[in-house]
């Protein structure tokens, strides 16, 4: 079976052997613990553009939290307008 260029960069994260649950805090003390992490990772800039790509909600990707997501996709001029 061919592997998609998402599954070799994901295969090399810092995060494949960690529960997922890191990576989807309910607080900022776990983004901080997240971020952490993402940013000593090797794909940290594959991540974040999938997420940004994919307009992946929830979750720290690539050392991002939503939030800080969202920003980015704006001032790219990316952003989807919120739902009403
Ligand atoms: S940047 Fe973070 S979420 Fe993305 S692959 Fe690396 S450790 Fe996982």
């Amino acid at each position: 079976m061919e592997r998609s260029i998402e599954d070799v960069w994901m295969a090399t994260g810092l995060c494949r052997n960690l529960p997922p649950s890191t990576f989807f805090p309910s607080d900022g003390s776990g983004v901080e613990v997240a971020r952490k992490i993402c940013f000593n990772c090797p794909v940290q800039t594959q991540c974040l553009e999938y997420a940004l790509t994919n307009r992946i909600d929830h979750g720290v990707w690539g050392g991002c939290s939503e939030r800080e997501r969202r920003r980015i996709l704006k001032r790219r001029g990316t952003a989807v307008p919120a739902s009403v």
